[in-house]
């Protein structure tokens, strides 16, 4: 289906941002590859989008084509699953715990489409799809063919990804995982909150059901799932990454909190990497809950979250952002990184 100057807002999450020049609903994997095609032969800028839910996109739209995935395929055979990119994603997730199988189950409740999860390597509550995706089936189209990249042919670091570094270069078409049985049993609660929540020591599995149960609660307490009556949820998600600091930024960044009686959650990252969170540096910035007046503000229910409360561009929106991001800039001298795309915008 191909519509001309058609609204984007309310095909993403933030439901903010201008039209698409020419917006095309691909269904089946032919299609999708066909509009790609045809894009690229025209020399035509092109936007693939799954479920809007990591875009922030600019008042001014976009001038080219938007390509929206919708194909549909859960495919399981024994604990092989293949997930059509088009597939929502919570919805796939349900339906790995109806089957007894683990491996994404604390990865419940996120928004969006299943081609866009190896996009920025999804994770949460201590799991992330690099620990369960084996293969993901693309369109290259610097090669111009269908290509399947292994695990370790995608890259995956936090939040993070070969096509994430190479935007323009693959679409995803299909997402293979390998999942678990355990006999009921989740994967090891790998997190602290989630474990407390469940009354268990991090490391202990629990009932498949139980952790997947108690994800999609905790993630609602944070307005972290979707709800259209719910301004909090008007978002898309954590609008900044975890900051991972290099020894010496890490080093610099305690030398300036010395002596004010902050102790900022801290992670050991790769490389002798730290990894802070970004939610800490913002509240103790001064952007509590809540925080704004105008109509872009954070949530009520999560500092890390920007969030439209009805009528905000995307301006609005940015104004916000770079207010923030300046704020904890000047407190901590810490720079925070955007998660969200942005479409024809800069933070
Ligand atoms: C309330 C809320 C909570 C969230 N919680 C989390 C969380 O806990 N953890 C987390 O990691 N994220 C979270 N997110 C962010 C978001 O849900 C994920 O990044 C999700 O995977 C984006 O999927 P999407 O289909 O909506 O992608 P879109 O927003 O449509 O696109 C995002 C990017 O991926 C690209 N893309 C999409 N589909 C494809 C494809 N098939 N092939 C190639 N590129 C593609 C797009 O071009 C764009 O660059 C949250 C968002 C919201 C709104």
């Amino acid at each position: 289906m191909v519509e001309l100057d058609a609204p984007l807002a309310p095909l993403t999450t933030l439901r903010l941002g201008g039209p698409a020049r020419r917006l095309v609903t691909a269904t089946t994997d032919e299609d999708v590859i066909a509009a790609v095609r045809e894009a690229d032969a025209a020399g035509e800028p092109l936007l693939v989008l799954g479920g809007g839910s990591n875009l922030v996109i600019g008042d001014a739209g976009f001038a080219g084509t938007v390509l929206r995935i919708a194909t549909t395929g859960f495919l399981l055979d024994g604990t092989a699953l293949e997930l059509a990119a088009g597939e929502v994603w919570a919805d796939a997730v349900a339906r790995t715990v109806d089957h007894g199988l683990a491996g994404i189950e604390f990865l419940a409740g996120i928004p969006g489409s299943a081609g866009a999860t190896p996009v920025q390597n999804v994770g949460a509550y201590g799991q992330e799809v690099a620990q369960s995706v084996t293969e993901v089936v693309a369109y290259d189209r610097r090669a111009g063919e269908v290509v399947t990249l292994s695990n370790a042919e995608c890259a995956f670091s936090y939040r993070h990804s070969r096509f994430k570094a190479d935007p323009d270069r693959y679409v995803v078409l299909r997402v293979r995982f390998g999942l678990q049985d355990n006999g009921g049993l989740s994967a090891p609660v790998a997190y602290a909150e989630t474990a407390r929540h469940l009354g268990v020591e991090p490391g202990e599995p629990v009932a498949l059901r139980a952790a997947f149960e108690a994800v999609l609660r905790l993630r609602s307490g944070k307005g972290m799932v979707l709800d259209a009556a719910d301004h909090d949820t008007w978002s898309a998600g954590s609008f900044f990454t975890n900051p991972v600091l290099t020894a010496e930024q890490y080093a610099a960044f305690l030398a300036l909190v010395a002596g004010r009686e902050l102790t900022a959650p801290a992670y050991p990252a790769p490389d002798g990497c730290t990894k802070t969170s970004a939610a800490w540096l913002i509240d103790k910035a001064g952007f509590g809950k809540g925080y704004g007046s105008g109509p872009a503000t954070l949530s009520t229910k999560h500092t890390l979250a920007l969030t439209n409360r009805g009528a905000a561009t995307a301006e609005d929106l940015l104004a916000l952002a770079r207010e923030i991001r300046d704020g904890v800039r000047a407190a901590f001298g810490v720079e925070l990184v955007n998660e969200p795309v942005m479409v024809g915008v800069k933070l």
